[in-house]
């Protein structure tokens, strides 16, 4: 049975709805803005969308549980950076 109440799964839930929120068009223009320039500055983490883009693909959705621990690991990193400043 796994643990779902653990902190860093609560952040990994907020990075992939982060993105997801992206890929849906629903963040708010200035998050879309910022998100995208650091994309831009990051190939590791145009990778990890890409990545999460065609996980929802196949599974019509995505959970952190769906992906790969390298992509969970990316988009921690991700969100990381997003909300640290
Ligand atoms: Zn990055």
């Amino acid at each position: 049975m796994k643990l779902r109440l653990l902190r860093g799964d609560l952040v990994c839930v907020q990075a992939v709805e982060l993105v997801t929120d992206y890929l849906e068009g629903a963040l708010p223009r200035r998050e879309r803005e910022r998100f995208e320039a650091h994309l831009r500055a990051c190939d590791g983490c145009d990778e990890y969308l890409r990545q999460v883009e065609a996980t929802i693909r196949a599974l019509g959705t995505v959970r952190p549980e769906d992906l790969e621990p390298e992509t969970r690991e990316g988009l921690l990193e991700l969100y990381r950076q997003f909300r640290g400043d």
